[in-house]
């Protein structure tokens, strides 16, 4: 992928605020309960160093995301933003206002209401037809009332909807930044891998073999050596001529982990051991044996005390080391301690080390070793999808310095 490129996005620190309307595409889809409250308030969090800035500079800030998947033909009450204002101004300290629509009356009227400083978040984009379909109607009205935009929704990056694309798009000439949040995901999901100190070694695991081709591929063109572990090593044993047990596998994938395997030679590292179990179950029967030697009625639920060892030894020596995906069923105990292993390998590591958003991220978290890791991205799929070197046209569209 072309780092230099993505590494020279105009960000919002660039663009002068003071009086300008700023439309910035937030990630606010945050986890509720069934009463709506908000269980893990991370994500707007994470957008608050974009938020303060223009607050602080006297911008008249606009906050637009989505929450959930309501149907796109109006208004759901079960997906309004509304509680996500609210937890805004508790964490800005300041009024937050709140618009019941996205480009309806409510919204031009609070647009037309903000004052040096203030701050405005509009209803559900996800309520009006428009934002999946790209409607010119819906989109030229938001981007009219904007003389600044500003992406700030990484989890949403790899995604076409209006508000991430064809707003900016109808902006025309107006400055279009990337907020501190995608700036610094870029950095690290694609400039530092485009240019890693070597070392450079990925750790994968996960279910499946199908959701990772494209990583596992891209990632094999650019790293010095990637390990595999979780379920989708048993398919790359199958590829062997391994016996997997009642292992997760995928037979459909076998010919493409044959190529996997020979594209990769020395560079993939499969697992040496298997701690496996005769059942799904915390408490099922357990036993370690070698890798491709699983019994019948026997599955692979972790990677074995070998690999985790030979893992945590290779990430100790890399310079620059990225993890996306568990090594076992990390959530049921003791399946979990390959996972820990190679959480701590990482955190322990003096290189710099990136973990990818999801499983990955919270097991990083659990454990409580966020802040011993460089970079733990906020997204899940588009985090995937910037290991597999894709481009974004949320992000090519955005002022280069
Ligand atoms: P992914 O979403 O692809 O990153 O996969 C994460 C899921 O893979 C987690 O829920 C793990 O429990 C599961 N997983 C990892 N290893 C295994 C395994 N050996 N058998 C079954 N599930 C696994």
């Amino acid at each position: 992928m072309d780092g230099a490129s993505e590494m020279a996005k105009k960000s919002i620190a660039d663009v002068d605020c003071q009086g300008k309307v700023v439309l910035m595409r937030v990630d606010f889809n945050v986890p509720q309960d069934d009463s709506g409250a908000i269980t893990d308030d991370r994500r707007i969090r994470m957008a608050l160093p974009s938020i303060e800035s223009v607050v602080k500079r006297g911008g008249k800030l606009v906050l637009m995301s989505h929450l959930g998947r309501p149907k796109g033909k109006g208004p759901e009450p079960e997906f309004t933003l509304r509680p996500t204002a609210v937890r805004l101004s508790e964490l800005l300290g300041l009024p937050v206002a709140f618009a019941s629509d996205t480009v309806g009356p409510d919204a031009e009227a609070n647009v037309k209401a903000l004052q040096n400083g203030g701050v405005l978040v509009l209803e559900n984009v996800r309520f009006n037809p428009g934002e999946k379909d790209g409607e010119a109607v819906y989109s030229n009205k938001l981007a009219s009332w904007a003389d600044i935009y500003c992406n700030d929704a990484f989890g949403t990056c790899h995604r076409l909807e209006a508000s991430m694309v064809a707003v900016p798009n109808a902006m025309g000439a107006k400055p279009k930044v990337v907020g501190f949040l995608v700036a610094k995901e870029i950095q690290y999901l694609s400039d530092t891998i485009a240019n890693p100190q070597r070392p450079f070694v990925a750790i994968l695991g996960g279910a499946k073999v199908s959701d990772k081709i494209n990583v596992i591929q891209n990632l094999l063109g650019i790293c010095d050596q990637v390990l595999i572990g979780g379920a989708m090593a048993y398919t790359f044993s199958l590829a062997q001529g391994g016996a997997t047990g009642k292992s997760l596998v995928e037979k459909d994938k076998v010919d493409l982990a044959k190529k996997l395997i020979a594209m990769g030679g020395d560079k993939l590292v499969l697992p040496v051991d298997t701690h496996c179990g005769d059942d799904f179950k915390g408490s099922c029967n357990k036993q370690v044996v070698k890798a491709g030697e699983i019994p019948d009625g026997w599955e692979g639920l972790d990677i074995g005390p070998e690999t985790a060892k030979k893992f945590a030894s290779i990430a100790g020596k890399a310079k620059t080391i990225v993890w996306n995906g568990p090594m076992g069923v990390f959530e049921m105990p003791p399946f979990d301690r390959g996972t820990i292993a190679v959480a701590e390998a990482i955190a322990k590591s003096d290189g710099i080390s990136i973990i990818g958003g999801g499983d990955s991220a919270a097991a990083i978290e659990q454990l409580g070793f966020a802040d011993s890791v460089t970079h733990v991205s906020t997204g899940g799929g588009a985090s995937l999808s910037m290991l597999e070197g894709e481009k974004f046209a949320a992000v090519e569209l955005l002022d280069n310095c």
